[in-house]
């Protein structure tokens, strides 16, 4: 991929928390689009016009951490759920945080509103806490957001962890079966496992060709 002649060459420079790293390519807009590194050491590709006109600083963090700065400086840092609002963000958004694998890195994601505002976060989920309660999804495939939230004691929360429910795979044309001992191990073999959990809860009839169950494991 060559730049034509009147296009600058961004490679190296920087834009807000992107470094540019090189030309990725040209979009059917005509337009060139860059890779780009952020400061938080996310990696994407960004239309050189938007870099050049301050449209996008950062992979999104940035904003994030805009919302954290306006917290200290409105005191809201000192509330109660502040902390979990703010541990939320980061083990979605942020690959360097040791839960992000099981969290951001599998598509749990957190609404746009409570994103970018805690006050929102704490409008929407104050009112049912109590100390010592931790933020859980009632979907565990779904993001975070109101309709998917409550607050749980943390044994709850563990236990529901510990006593994660296997699969049964059935295909439909030879009747063959595989289980899966951890719903999230379907992935390794190409399914989806938000529409495997649909198959198992009923909403779906089937995924891929197969049948899906939930099934208890007994160890002897
Ligand atoms: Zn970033």
């Amino acid at each position: 991929m060559i730049l034509n002649k009147k296009s600058k060459d961004l490679t190296g420079m920087i834009f807000g928390y992107w470094s540019v790293i090189g030309l990725s390519h040209k979009g059917v807009d005509r337009q060139y689009y860059w890779f780009c590194k952020c400061k938080c050491g996310s990696k994407k590709t960004v239309l050189g016009k938007n870099l050049k006109s301050g449209m996008s600083k950062s992979c999104g963090c940035y904003r994030i951490k805009q919302s954290i700065d306006a917290c200290k400086t409105h005191g809201l840092s000192n509330h109660p759920i502040y902390s979990i609002w703010k541990a939320m963000i980061r083990r979605c958004t942020n690959i360097n945080d040791p839960g992000y694998k099981s969290y951001g890195g599998r598509g749990i994601y957190v609404c746009t509103e409570w994103l970018l505002s805690p006050q929102i976060f704490i409008n929407d989920m104050y009112e049912k806490y109590k100390k010592s309660l931790t933020i859980d999804r009632i979907d565990n495939n779904d993001g975070y957001h109101k309709e998917n939230c409550r607050w749980v004691s943390a044994k709850f929360n563990n236990r529901n962890k510990s006593t994660s429910k296997s699969v049964l795979r059935t295909n439909i044309k030879t009747g063959e079966t595989k289980i899966y001992t951890r719903i999230t191990d379907v992935i390794q073999d190409g399914f989806h496992q938000g529409h495997v959990s649909y198959c198992c809860l009923g909403k779906l009839k089937h995924h891929k060709k197969y049948y899906w169950k939930y099934i208890s494991l007994i160890k002897v």
